[in-house]
């Protein structure tokens, strides 16, 4: 029997994400990420089993054929996936966080209608272009990839019961947490 709430946390990339996801991480220990598999090469500090377990092509489609994902996706050449055994073993002790792109956020509203959904938008398109290009370190063809993508993102948002704009950081990570603590404080 599971114990803890389900959250999904979606947002193009250049958002700023990871910087508001862990603000929210650190706020709230009890909640436990949820580690997600991976095609896709570790970047500098990135660890395995803790980032993602990072596996290849051959050992994520034996995975897919075994039915071992919540939900999966190919995103920019790579698949990505929820493991169904490690999400179920951490709902037993408590609320997990699932950082994963909106195909995958569909997903796992059609097999947890129970999970609180949240997206994170950027102010405006003019904006997220400046943050990503403000990075310095994204190639003009990967910003407008990124751009495009963004864009179609940003269309995917029926299935969220949130959506957040990211116009500053410590502010939107409160937000998130004063959606976690409606679902899981009031409990
Ligand atoms: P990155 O390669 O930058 O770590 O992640 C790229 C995208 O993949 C992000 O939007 C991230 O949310 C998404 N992602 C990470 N893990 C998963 C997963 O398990 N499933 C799905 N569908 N997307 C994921």
């Amino acid at each position: 029997m599971s114990k803890g709430n389900l959250f999904v946390i979606s947002g193009a990339s250049g958002v700023g994400k990871s910087t508001v996801l862990s603000k929210v991480m650190a706020a709230r220990p009890d909640l436990q990420f949820s580690v997600s598999a991976t095609t896709r090469s570790p970047r500098p500090g990135e660890v395995h089993g803790v980032n993602y377990y990072f596996v290849t092509h051959e050992a994520f489609e034996q995975m897919i054929a075994e039915d071992a994902f919540v939900e999966y996706d190919r995103h920019m050449a790579n698949y990505y996936g929820t493991p169904t055994r490690q999400l179920e073993e951490k709902l037993v002790s408590g609320s997990v966080i699932l950082d994963i792109e909106p195909v995958g956020a569909g997903n796992v509203r059609a097999k947890r209608p129970d999970a609180t959904l949240i997206f994170i938008a950027p102010p405006s398109m003019e904006e997220l272009e400046r943050r990503l290009r403000g990075r310095g370190d994204t190639p003009e063809d990967q910003i407008q990839l990124r751009l495009d993508r963004a864009k179609w993102e940003m269309d995917q948002t029926g299935w969220y019961d949130h959506i957040v704009i990211n116009d500053q950081v410590e502010s939107c990570a409160d937000r998130i947490l004063s959606i976690i603590a409606q679902k899981c404080d009031a409990e």
